[in-house]
This record gives C-alpha cells, sequence and structure tokens, in this order.
C-alpha cells in the first residue's frame, strides 16, 4: 500500500492543490488584465480633473497591476502576484474612500474591490485584510473633515453596513467553497486510485500502467529512462492451487507482491498485470544493474514463507532494458519473450538478453 500511496501523485496529477492553483492563476490573469485596462480607463476620465491624488492614485494601480501581471508571467509566481496585487486593489480602496472618486462615489467601488480580496486570499487571509481595510475606512469616514470626500452621513452608515455584510457572507462562501472543493476532490483521488489498484495485492494494475504510468515515461523520458523490465510469472502457480485451493494460492500471491515490494524501491513500479503475472519497472537502471536486481528478486521469491505452504514458491523473469520511451512496447514484448523461455529453460531463473 505504500507504494501506492508514493505513486499516487503520478496517478492524480490534478490534486486539490493543483487544481485550486490552476483557478487562482486564470482569475489573477483575468482580473490583472481587466483591472489594468479598466483603471486606465478611469484615469484618464480623471486628466481633466483637480483631484491629483485620485488620478495619481489611478495611474500608479493601474502600472502596478499591469507590472504585476507581466512579472508573473515572465515568473510564474502567482503566489507573489496575488499578494502584490492584493496590496494595490487595499490602496486603492484607501484612495478611493479617501478622495471620494468622481462625484463622491469612491464608496460603490470599494464593494468590488473588498470582494476580490477573498477571490484572491481565500476565506480567512480574505477576512483579515476586510477587517484592517474596514477599520482604515471607519477611521476616515469618522473623520469627515480630515478627508476630501464628500459624503451623505446616512450614506456612510449604510456602506458601513452593507461592506460588513458582504464581509460576512463572502467569508462564508469562500469557506465552504473551499470545503466542498477539497471534498470532491479527495472522494475523485480516492476513485482513481481504486480504479488504478489491485484489490488482492494492493499493488497497481495494467490501468495504472496504461493511463497514468506510460504517459509520464513520455512526457518526462530522462526522469525514467533507462528503464528496465522484469516480466514475472510464479512457477507452476495451478499446483498450488489445485493442491492448497484458491484461497491459500491468493495468500501466496499477496506474500510474493509483499516480497517485490519489500526487495524494491518505492519509486520503481511493480505492477500485477495478470493472474499470477506481474510486470516490474525499476527507473534509470542500466543493464548491469538490471540482471543484478532480477536475480534479487528471484532469490527473495524463494525465501518466501507462507503460513500452511510448506512448498517453496518461485518465478521466473524475463529481463530487458528499455533505453528510450520508443523501445518500451518492443522492450516488453521481449521481455516476454525472455520470460518464455526462462519457462522452457526449468522456471525458477532469469533470462536476460
Ligand atoms: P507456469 O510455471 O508455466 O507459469 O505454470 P502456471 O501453473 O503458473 O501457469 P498457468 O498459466 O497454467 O496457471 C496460472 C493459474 O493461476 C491459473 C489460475 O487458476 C491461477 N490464478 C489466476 N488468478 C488467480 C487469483 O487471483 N487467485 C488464485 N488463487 N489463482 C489465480
Ligand atoms: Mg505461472
Ligand atoms: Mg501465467
Amino acid at each position: 500500500m505504500k507504494r501506492l500511496k508514493d505513486l499516487s501523485h503520478t496517478a492524480t496529477r490534478d490534486t486539490a492543490e493543483d487544481i485550486d492553483a490552476k483557478r487562482l492563476r486564470y482569475v489573477f490573469n483575468l482580473s490583472t488584465f481587466v483591472g489594468g485596462l479598466v483603471l486606465l480607463l478611469f484615469a484618464f476620465r480623471q486628466l481633466e480633473s483637480q483631484d491629483q491624488v485620485l488620478r495619481f492614485s489611478l495611474f500608479l494601480a493601474s502600472a502596478g497591476v499591469w507590472l504585476t501581471f507581466i512579472y508573473v508571467r515572465i515568473t510564474q509566481r502567482v503566489d507573489v502576484g496575488v499578494a502584490i496585487a492584493s496590496a494595490l486593489v487595499a490602496a486603492l480602496s484607501i484612495a478611493l474612500v479617501y478622495t471620494g472618486g468622481q462625484n463622491n462615489s469612491g464608496l460603490f467601488w470599494v464593494f468590488p474591490l473588498l470582494f476580490i480580496q477573498f477571490i484572491y486570499l481565500g476565506a480567512k487571509r480574505g477576512l483579515a485584510v476586510s477587517v484592517i481595510l474596514l477599520v482604515v475606512f471607519s477611521v476616515m469616514l469618522g473623520n469627515p473633515g480630515a478627508i476630501p470626500a464628500d459624503y451623505d452621513s446616512a450614506d456612510v452608515t449604510r456602506a458601513l453596513a452593507a461592506l460588513i455584510t458582504l464581509m460576512i457572507l463572502a467569508t462564508i462562501s469562500e469557506f465552504y467553497r473551499h470545503h466542498s472543493h477539497l471534498a470532491l476532490s479527495t472522494q475523485h483521488t480516492g476513485k482513481v486510485i481504486e480504479a488504478v489498484t489491485d484489490p488482492l495485492t494492493g499493488l497497481t494494475n495494467r490501468r495504472f500502467l496504461d493511463s497514468f504510468f506510460f504517459p509520464d515515461c513520455m512526457r518526462q523520458e530522462s526522469a525514467h529512462f533507462p528503464l528496465t523490465v522484469i516480466a514475472c510469472d510464479i512457477d507452476n502457480f495451478k499446483l498450488i492451487n489445485d493442491r492448497y485451493g484458491h484461497k491459500k494460492g491468493d495468500d501466496v500471491l499477496v506474500s510474493f507482491a509483499a516480497a517485490l515490494t519489500d526487495s524494491l524501491r518505492s519509486s520503481d513500479v511493480i505492477s500485477r498485470v495478470g493472474g499470477e503475472e506481474f510486470l516490474i519497472l525499476v527507473q534509470r537502471a542500466n543493464e548491469d544493474s538490471a540482471r543484478e536486481i532480477a536475480e534479487k528478486l528471484r532469490a527473495c521469491v524463494e525465501q518466501i514463507d507462507v503460513e500452511g505452504f510448506p512448498e517453496g514458491i518461485t518465478a521466473s523473469f524475463g529481463v530487458v532494458v528499455a533505453q528510450h520511451y520508443s523501445d518500451l512496447q518492443a522492450a516488453m514484448v521481449t521481455a516476454d519473450e525472455y520470460l518464455y523461455r526462462a519457462k522452457k529453460e526449468g522456471r525458477n531463473r532469469v533470462v536476460s538478453g
């Protein structure tokens, strides 16, 4: 089971974190691209106005958002980009409340800007930033003489109440979105792992190889190759079933799988591809070590001790090293041929090229 846990990332490439990171990247790209454009339009509309602070803030925010967008395109550091964008949005919100924006409409624009904080930062950090902003807004709005904006005092109270409501709703919504996403993702991961696992031995199955491991070999050739392909088949397994019953046969298969697992590294792949047939894929192993590994496995199988089963177990092995992904299919066919030869030559042996 340990092995499957190690391999589960290959089997479930899109983990909850990956999907969430992708969502954040899309949202960041779209919001900074469109946001930068909108801020620039607003800034140009303010060219004639006397409000220097507002005009300067809008130009600065627009340039900052665009630069952050470019920075993330180059470095791929979405986390840093999001932190900068969040700080810019916070600064713009404060500037809008302070100046009043155009015709004292600044308070309206604080609503979408506060919501963006939750999209960027999630429930907890979004709430923390909103609380700080609300305190800053309250101080400014509580001292109308100290700011250039001229708000109606009844509007100020309503705006603050509505902002607090928005903050609570956004926190609840973001919190449950995140948790339901995690729950769905965990459920999905569990089902994928189940589909690529052999229920008897806990090893991976053929579907894991075809759907996940081989495509991964193609994508990341240098991480896997040279790849040693070992085809392996338990000797005279039918006799074991016939003499001791199917249940004892199953016990032998479980012990056999455990012995292989213990003898190999967790990065190596052991797959049950047939009843008592296994495919072992040892990553980054050359010709010399390939035969050595197979010999080690053969000797280790001889040592397997199954309770209530006095006869020893042996297995035969066919070994081929695939240098590149393009050799892989041919290597598997040849490994099978070598395995067949090992059987013909008397079983309990390794045949390699
Ligand atoms: P050889 O040395 O040539 O490989 O002979 P063998 O008897 O191992 O090979 P054969 O292919 O004739 O028999 C394989 C047997 O494995 C037949 C089948 O009943 C048994 N088998 C397949 N799957 C399972 C399983 O899940 N549990 C048990 N107990 N037996 C199984
Ligand atoms: Mg067999
Ligand atoms: Mg067989």
